[in-house]
């Protein structure tokens, strides 16, 4: 295959040696002359799967026994629905923190089940930043926040102490660094843009929380019954979280949060220093909320898109269109794009400069 830098904004670049393995559990899984696309999900060998997949998250994140693992399908947009469904009372509020794109979608669904306070919004200025010293009214049944938002390329670089319980979309910057996870009582993320393939998504919920709605649940939508069915009450996509297993391990065996932190800030360091120093670009966002994960940029001289698409695609960098909300460019630097590929963009942008300045 012809070598591409992948800066796709999800689904997203995954690590070559855990494409390799999964084509091949495809082609045969653990030697059972069988794909894992072929077994059943009661098997013992998917179980394994299954069980490594949610110990690992757990090991990661720091968790006791007090939170519980599941890997469900419906991407995270369902869990917008989900989070209030199941934790958000009749008559009770949940505060959503608005940060872009995401966050809104979380609010719109949220208000078909209950009350909501946008307790804090960055729309004020096109979503550019992080708001900051907001109040958090202690009657709240949760607080929303969405650790970074994948379009707009701000990202949060610390969380607030909630006096109620604290849930997160991380579906774009999770596993990417050293994270407090105990600050929060619901985490979830959809598994295509940092640990996995699309199909699956990730949550862990501390299970005192659950149960407490006096609504009867929808079992499909109840993580009550997903616990119970410890992850296998329907059938699950079993192979999307083959693909986080196996990604998982990847990050685990090569040093795990604290290894991959460091080459996540290289990686934005790099990007964000060649986006301030050019002076055919410029940054759309506050600088200190920039994310680690997702650079947004902009050509200072419109009338020249042409020729700069031109060079990087000459270059063999893919995927680094801005969102059409956004416009320009971003460059998303998941956790197995390697400062290589950073490199090869941040080379094209300075050539790109000589050219034309
Ligand atoms: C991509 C993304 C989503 C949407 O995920 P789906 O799995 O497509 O539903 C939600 N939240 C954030 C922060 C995202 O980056």
């Amino acid at each position: 295959m012809k070598k591409v830098h992948n800066f796709s904004a999800g689904p997203a670049i995954l690590p070559a040696e855990v494409i390799k393995e999964s084509a091949a559990g495809i082609l045969d899984f653990n030697n059972l002359s069988l794909s894992i696309l072929e077994i059943s999900h009661r098997s013992k060998d998917f179980i394994d799967v299954m069980e490594e997949a949610r110990a690992l998250v757990k090991e990661l994140m720091g968790f006791g026994n007090d939170y519980q693992v599941l890997f469900l399908g419906g991407g995270a947009s369902t869990q917008f629905a989900m989070v209030p469904y199941n934790l958000l009372p009749q008559g009770g509020t949940a505060g959503y923190v608005n940060t872009g794109v995401w966050a809104t979608k979380a609010i719109k669904e949220a208000k078909l089940i209950g009350n909501v306070n946008v307790v804090a919004s960055s729309e004020d200025k096109k979503f550019s930043y992080i708001p900051s010293n907001y109040a958090i009214p202690a009657g709240l049944s949760y607080l929303h926040l969405t650790s970074n938002n994948t379009i707009y390329g701000t990202q949060m670089h610390s969380f607030p102490n909630s006096p109620v319980p604290a849930v997160c979309d991380m579906s774009s910057d999770i596993f990417s660094r050293r994270t407090d996870f105990s600050k929060f009582d619901l985490i979830y993320a959809g598994a295509q843009k940092n640990i996995g393939a699309a199909g699956a998504t990730l949550v862990a919920v501390k299970e005192s929380l659950l149960g407490k709605t006096g609504r009867k649940l929808l079992s499909m939508l109840d993580y009550q019954v997903h616990i119970k069915g410890e992850s296998m009450f329907n059938t699950p996509p079993v192979f999307p979280i083959y693909v986080c297993l196996l990604t998982l391990k990847w990050l685990k065996k090569n040093g795990g949060l604290a290894w991959i932190e460091k080459i996540n800030k290289a990686k934005a360091d790099t990007m964000y220093d060649e986006i301030d120093r050019n002076s055919l670009f410029t940054g759309t966002c506050e600088k200190k909320d920039r994310s680690l994960m997702n650079a947004c940029f902009l050509l200072t001289k419109p009338e020249l898109e042409e020729s700069f698409n031109k060079m990087w695609k000459e270059a063999g960098i893919s995927g680094i269109k801005g969102h059409r909300d956004v416009g320009g460019y971003r460059a998303s630097m998941y956790n197995a794009l390697p400062l290589e590929s950073v490199k090869a963009l941040t080379d094209v942008m300075k050539e790109f400069e000589k050219k034309h300045a």
